[in-house]
This record gives C-alpha cells, sequence and structure tokens, in this order.
C-alpha cells in the first residue's frame, strides 16, 4: 500500500487527445520525496535541453507534494514545473488553496500535461472519469469568470478550477495560473498553459488517502496547531509585521504600509520615498481597505487567513493577498484605492502581480526619456493611472507596443533596444524581481539572489532574521526558544551579529556562516516544495511549526518512509542539485548569477567573488556552478554526471573546473 501519496499521476496528451493513468515507482518518492523533487526527476528524464518553452514537447506539471491531503496543516501546495518563456530554465512555481488536496483525492499525484491541442480545451477530472472538453466559449474569458462558467457547467460548485486569462491565452511572459484561492505566478507558467490551448484544468475528488501510523501523524498535527497558537499569542517583536507572525496575514489585516511604502522601491523599482507615510495617508488607505475588504480567506486545512476577498466599486469581486496589496500602487506611484481597483483587472486577465506592474512602470520610464515615443503609445491617457490600464489592456491583447511588453522587461529591453537595456534593471535571471534598492551589501542576500533556482527571493529566504537585533540582549533573548536551527552555532552567528562594527555586514556573517545560513534557508523551502507544505508555516517566517527536527517524523509516520535528518537532508540535496542540473543542462553559468546591480549602492567585488567561490565549493559544485561528478555521485545523481559528460559540460576527470565547451 502507498501511503500520503497516491501512487499514480495522469498522463494527458493534449496533442492526441489522450490519457493514461500511470501507476508511478515508490522507489522515486524515496530518493525525491514529491512535489518539486518527481517533477525535477520527470523534467530531467523528459525534457531535453532542446526543447523550448513553447514545444509541443515540454512539459506543464501540477503536481501535489508528498503531504498534501493529509491532515498536515497547511499541506495544500501545487507546484507547477515546466520550461519558462521568460528565464528559458525550469520553472516551478506555486499555489496554495485547495486544488492540490482535491487532485490527490480524486486518485493522483500529479497531471502531467504534454503535447498542444489544436482548439481551446479544458479538462475535467472527476475522480476516474476524465474528460477533455471544448472550450471555445471561454475564450478571452477572464480567469475568475472562467472557474465561475466551469463550475456552473460541470454541476459541481465543489470542484476547484485553475485557470488562464487573456494573458495565457496570448502566451504573456508573465501570465499567471489563477485558482479562485490562490495563484502560481512567476515564470510565466501561464503562458505554456496558453500555448497547450488548454484554458482550465477543474478537478473533484471523493477519494482517501492512506497515513501508515495515523495517531501518531495526528499527533505530529496537533503539535503543530498548538504552536501556530503560541505564535499567534506571541508576535516577534523588534521586526516588521510581516514577519513577526506566521504565514502572511497581516498584509490583509494591517494597515499600517509604513514599512512597505519606505523601504521598498517605487516606479520602475527606482525611488524610496522615505517620507511618504504619514497619519494622513494612513487613514486615507485605512479606508480605502476597510472598504474594499469583504472577509479574510485561508486555504485548505490552514488555521490562518492570508488572503482577502476584495470587491471594488464597478469591479467583480476577487482575491488577494500578501505584497501584491502594493505592486501595482508602487510602480504607478498612486494610492491604494487604484492598486486594488487594477489588482482586479489583472487577476482576471491573470498575470504576474509583481512582474506586470515593473514591466508598465519600466514602458512608462522609457516613454518620459524619449526612448518610446507617442506613435509606439498611440492614443496612451495622459495620467499615469489611466496609462496602467491602457497598457495592461494592450499587454494582455498582445496588441501594439503591449506585444512587445508582454514579454517582460528583459526581452521588450532587448526588442527595442536604443539604450532600452539599462532601463530593465530589476532582474534576475532575465525575471523582474521584488523592486527592493539598498545600501550596503548583505553576504546572506547576495548569494541567494545570484544562485536561487526558484528565481524569487521571497521564496528563499526565512528562518534566520533578516537583519541584527539592535542590542545583544535583544539577541540573546531572541535565540532562547529558537528550537528550529538545526545546529546551536546559527545561535552564536546571530547573538554575534552587530548592526554596526566589525561584526556587521558585508564582513559578518562570515564567509562560512553565510554559506551555513543560505543553504539552511534554502533547504527549508525545498523540503517544502517537496512536501507541499505552505512556506508560511514552515521556510519563510521566523521560528515556524515545521523545522528540520519534526519534518522527518511526518514523513515517516505519514508517508511510512524511514526518515531522519541526515536522511531528509540528503533527499533535499538531491532535489536541488536535481533543479540546477536541468539550469545547467541548459546553459546556466556562473555570469548568470548575479544580483541586479543596483540592488545595493555599496558593492564588494573581491567579497562577491569569494563568497560565490565558497558556496560553490560548499554545494558540492565547480567554480561554473556545475555540481561536480563527485558529489552527483554522493547523491546516487550518475546519470546527471554521465550525461554531463556525455555533453562535454564536465569532462571525465574534471571535478573542479568546466569543461571548454563551458
Ligand atoms: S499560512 Fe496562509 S498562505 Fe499558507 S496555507 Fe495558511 S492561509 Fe494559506
Amino acid at each position: 500500500m502507498r501511503y500520503a501519496e497516491i501512487g499514480y499521476n495522469l498522463e494527458i496528451d493534449l496533442s492526441r487527445g489522450s490519457f493514461d493513468r500511470v501507476a508511478t515507482d515508490p522507489r522515486l518518492t524515496e530518493l525525491h520525496l514529491g512535489g518539486l523533487g518527481t517533477n525535477a526527476k520527470i523534467v530531467w528524464d523528459r525534457v531535453p535541453p532542446e526543447v523550448e518553452p513553447f514545444s509541443p514537447d515540454n512539459l506543464l506539471i501540477f503536481s501535489t507534494g508528498l503531504l498534501c491531503g493529509t491532515p498536515a496543516p497547511g499541506a495544500n501546495r501545487t507546484i507547477v514545473s515546466t520550461i519558462s518563456p521568460q528565464t528559458l530554465l525550469m520553472a516551478y512555481s506555486m499555489m496554495g488553496g485547495f486544488w492540490a488536496p482535491e487532485l490527490k483525492y480524486a486518485g493522483y499525484d500529479k497531471v502531467i500535461i504534454r503535447g498542444k491541442s489544436p482548439d481551446l480545451v479544458y479538462l475535467w477530472i472527476n475522480n476516474d472519469k476524465i474528460e477533455i472538453r471544448d472550450a471555445s466559449h471561454l475564450q478571452g474569458k477572464g480567469a475568475i469568470e472562467t472557474a465561475d462558467l466551469i463550475l456552473q457547467e460541470l454541476k459541481e460548485p465543489r470542484a476547484h478550477v485553475a485557470a488562464i486569462g487573456l494573458a495565457g491565452e496570448n502566451r504573456v511572459y508573465f501570465a499567471s495560473i489563477e485558482q479562485g484561492r490562490s495563484s502560481a505566478s512567476r515564470g510565466g507558467i501561464g503562458a505554456v498553459m496558453g500555448d497547450k490551448k488548454l484554458k482550465a484544468i477543474a478537478v473533484r475528488g471523493t477519494k482517501d488517502i492512506n497515513i501508515a501510523r495515523p495517531d501518531e501523524f495526528i499527533e505530529l498535527c496537533n503539535e503543530v496547531l498548538q504552536y501556530i497558537q503560541v505564535r499567534a499569542n506571541n508576535p516577534i517583536k523588534g521586526v516588521p509585521p510581516i514577519l513577526a507572525g506566521l504565514g502572511s496575514p497581516q498584509e490583509m489585516a494591517v494597515n499600517d504600509e509604513e514599512w512597505h511604502t519606505t523601504n521598498f522601491a517605487w516606479g520602475n523599482a527606482r525611488y524610496r520615498r522615505k517620507d511618504f507615510w504619514t497619519e494622513e495617508v494612513e487613514k486615507e488607505w485605512t479606508e480605502s481597505f476597510e472598504n474594499a475588504r469583504e472577509r479574510f480567506v485561508s486555504c485548505y486545512n490552514c488555521p490562518l487567513k492570508c488572503g482577502a476577498l476584495i470587491n471594488v466599486p464597478g469591479f467583480s469581486t476577487y482575491m488577494m493577498k500578501c505584497y501584491s496589496k502594493l505592486t501595482y500602487t508602487m510602480a504607478a506611484m498612486s494610492d491604494l484605492e487604484f492598486g486594488l481597483r487594477i489588482a482586479q483587472r489583472a487577476t482576471d486577465y491573470g498575470v504576474d502581480a509583481f512582474s506586470a506592474p515593473q514591466t508598465m512602470a519600466f514602458a512608462l520610464e522609457l516613454y518620459e526619456d524619449g526612448i518610446l515615443t507617442d506613435q509606439d503609445m498611440p492614443g496612451m491617457p495622459s495620467d499615469t493611472e489611466g496609462r496602467f490600464f491602457w497598457l495592461l489592456d494592450r499587454i494582455v491583447r498582445r496588441e501594439g507596443i503591449g506585444d512587445i511588453l508582454a514579454n517582460g522587461t528583459y526581452w521588450a529591453a532587448q526588442q527595442i533596444g536604443r539604450g532600452a537595456e539599462a532601463y530593465a534593471h530589476n532582474n534576475i535571471k532575465k525575471h523582474e524581481q521584488l523592486p527592493l534598492k539598498l545600501g550596503m551589501l548583505n553576504p546572506i542576500y547576495f548569494l541567494m539572489y545570484c544562485t536561487g533556482e526558484k528565481i524569487n527571493i521571497t521564496q528563499i529566504e526565512g528562518q534566520f532574521p533578516q537583519a541584527p537585533f539592535p542590542s545583544r540582549e535583544d539577541r540573546e533573548e531572541f535565540v532562547k526558544d529558537w528550537i528550529q536551527v538545526p545546529d546551536e552555532k546559527f545561535k552564536q552567528y546571530f547573538v554575534e551579529w552587530e548592526l554596526r562594527g566589525e561584526n556587521s555586514i558585508p564582513y559578518y556573517p562570515t564567509i562560512e556562516a553565510t554559506c551555513e545560513i543560505v543553504d539552511w534557508q534554502e533547504k527549508m523551502h525545498y523540503v517544502d516544495d517537496s512536501l507541499g507544505v505552505c512556506a508560511g508555516l514552515s521556510s519563510f517566517p521566523l521560528k515556524p511549526p515545521y523545522h528540520i527536527h519534526n519534518y522527518p517524523k511526518f514523513i515517516s509516520s505519514g508517508a511510512g518512509i524511514d526518515m531522519d535528518e541526515a536522511g531528509l537532508s540528503q533527499v533535499i540535496k538531491r532535489n536541488r542539485t536535481l533543479v540546477r542540473a536541468v539550469n545547467i543542462r541548459r546553459g546556466m553559468r556562473r555570469m548568470d548569477e548575479e544580483p541586479p546591480e543596483d540592488h545595493w549602492k555599496k558593492r564588494f567585488p573581491e567579497l562577491e567573488e569569494k563568497l560565490l567561490d565558497e558556496y560553490y565549493k560548499f554545494k558540492g559544485w565547480n567554480n561554473q556552478g556545475i555540481p561536480t561528478k563527485e558529489s552527483l555521485q554522493e547523491l546516487d545523481l550518475d546519470y546527471v554526471s554521465e550525461e554531463f559528460i556525455q555533453r562535454r559540460i564536465l569532462t571525465d576527470h574534471d571535478e573542479g573546473t568546466p569543461s571548454q565547451e563551458t
């Protein structure tokens, strides 16, 4: 019997209009757990680097994590993997909500989609009954509207629908997949769905999931729930609201936006407005938000409520979460009321709330500086807010200049030329980042920005405070109940960390400590992404309920796989290395691993080189960031090293230097 997982994937070939329920190999679960881990294995095996994002041979994988649908609180993530049209690397965007548990209850761990349908279709998974249905009547409909129409058509209000809007249909490189209470937004995965002419996947399931040792498992779940309550009653002092608690409900619950509006950059990720937040703004924004917010909403099996239903006059209701509350407002240098209005239209169109506003701000900056002209923008309104709506409408339809902007700032700048490249300044690996511009290089963030392959800094960070607390007493107090640390030395790293002086950034934490901190932070995200647990309860916040010490127990008692901390670390290192191997095989190298040039004012090139050198060594990668033959063999990834040698990415005797071809 299989525990926690189902043991079957649903394989769909849209070119042929066929589907198969395929049994999976339990050994792969032991090696990779599930979710992102097994997705990476499938991409490695079945998507060679010659496959372009919009090729019928590109796969689009909707995966549950190993614990999804079990009673483990917050185990509800859908991990969507494909080759991104924007980065040309492997994308693995995630969504919460209810979709993944529902897929498990229908009897599948993953839906793997290949091929392209000749006409627009949607998929209806109703337990064992699978239908590829005509979606021509849904063409051009918004993602939210599509979900409503499908539920009516199926007469199954309990189904869950993941859908694309107009942006996905038109292959906008930052198109999202929207799903009622959540969305998978990064990497342009919605464009791949649109390219396959798949408008939506509706799923309904009523089956059971087996748990290996239910009593033990439920006890662990109860401990997590109790700890969530403890944390709710004891917010962490001295950090911004978003970091004080678990999940991200604070964004929808609080109106104090001083931290975001003063620390994050406005416009095309350009300016910090340190005096922006005043009593008057707070009063006005509080009113706007409280009038618009209908109620808080949660994901499947989670006591936190990170989302809110938003209703603004003239627009239909939609769900908002986290920092998307401010991305449009700040990019347009406008107010919250505007941000809430345009976010509704953007959600229905199905675009990523980080990339879309930055792309529009980028276009307006080019226009102000004369690189784009009235000829490029015929009929554009004169006010910024009107311009944002105008640009958004054109981008999702790929009309006029919108056709170029729909490729995101990196590719649009290449196409526009005339110096536009310098305006696409906030990217990592061709992908728009959080609009942050800071003073002094932070070594921990430097490594995360360079080497993270989720290409989304908020989903790599967590666990270790972003900055030292001002006094040693506060730091000592913080570490007293820091049970989540994998090793006591992390407490010392934090206690010794000062705001100024010898033990401050950029030379403290030391290079060695920085490597360990970054590795720990990233590792926990890869655990979550393999288990399908929300990062908001694990890898993102400080002092979360899930950590390296209790996760092995969840895996052992839930999935019946004997697991201890060392074993889990090894599995996760394997998964992380395999994701890197996919991207290395697609051409990623050290030269691609850099933060946006203007992210920090004060840079330290020598230190940065050393950080990267040492981190590569720490991870078992050579000086080009390529996993060495030896480290691959240690992780049972011999097949990767063999292919690397065959492709001359590594040479036969090479443990530490790149091949000539590299
Ligand atoms: S913490 Fe928030 S985002 Fe995470 S599962 Fe719970 S409600 Fe959803």
